[in-house]
């Protein structure tokens, strides 16, 4: 819901510690070749102007939730700034999502301007540059996702569990990025912190971030809690690999 939440409910939680102020989730990945996104929410427009993000060759969507995909429409700058379409690849659910509700992004009746999409199915691992993509797929509750492992660094939001053929797509990675919903009580769709740990220790990666936290999870005093190699993310947090 990002935090605080519309309305400022619970906002009397939010210290002044500006890492409590959480924007909805993405990572952009650069390398020397390429330039991607992952989930375009609601806060979309506001992390591209912040983070200074200039050109955006690819854009990876987990799943069909309105969180990870709100922000979409706000592609349109850089399609008029490239000159060109922006390809996109998701879940076969979550492009049948893009394209129902961004209808008018699409087809015969594509209004003029609007952002300029190409819709692809993810349905294996694909190179991009000189980026290996694997789709990683697990359980969000009622729904499935698809995180990404890009070269060594892995990204799963929207947790609940992860199957093990899955787990082993994982393995080897140097920094992992992993949804971690609240400290307590569990969740049905969400891991929630310790949950996320065991994880990261199960698959022994060397450095796991952990992102999506909801109001009552103050950053400072939990990571303090947390083992030196699971930490809590925070908004524009810039890690190299
Ligand atoms: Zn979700
Ligand atoms: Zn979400």
């Amino acid at each position: 819901m990002g935090v605080p939440v519309a309305g400022g409910f619970g906002r009397e939680r939010i210290n002044q510690d500006p890492r409590n102020q959480r924007y909805r989730c993405s990572a952009w990945v650069r390398s020397k070749e390429a330039s991607i996104l992952i989930d375009a929410g609601p806060e979309f427009r506001l992390q591209s102007i912040r983070s200074n993000i200039r050109h955006i060759d690819l854009v990876l969507i987990t799943h069909e939730h309105m969180d990870h995909m709100a922000g979409l429409d706000d592609l349109r700058s850089y399609n008029y700034a490239q000159n060109g379409p922006i390809p996109l690849y998701s879940t076969k659910k979550g492009i049948d999502s893009i394209r129902s509700r961004f209808d008018y992004m699409f087809g015969e009746n594509r209004y003029p301007g609007s952002t300029d999409l190409v819709l692809n199915e993810m349905t294996g691992p694909m190179t991009f540059r000189d980026i290996d993509i694997t789709p990683l797929h697990y359980n969000h509750g009622a729904i499935d996702v698809m995180g990404f492992r890009l070269n060594d660094f892995s990204y799963m939001t929207d947790v609940k569990q992860i199957p093990e053929r899955t787990k082993e797509l994982v393995k080897g990675s140097k920094v992992m990025v992993l949804s971690g919903l609240r400290w307590s009580p569990p969740h049905a769709t969400h891991l929630i912190i310790p949950e996320a740990v065991e994880i990261a220790r199960e698959l022994d990666i060397p450095m796991t971030y952990l992102i999506h936290m909801n109001s009552y999870v103050d950053h400072e005093s939990s990571n303090k809690k947390l083992p030196s190699n699971v930490q809590l993310a925070y908004d524009q947090l810039e890690i190299e690999i």
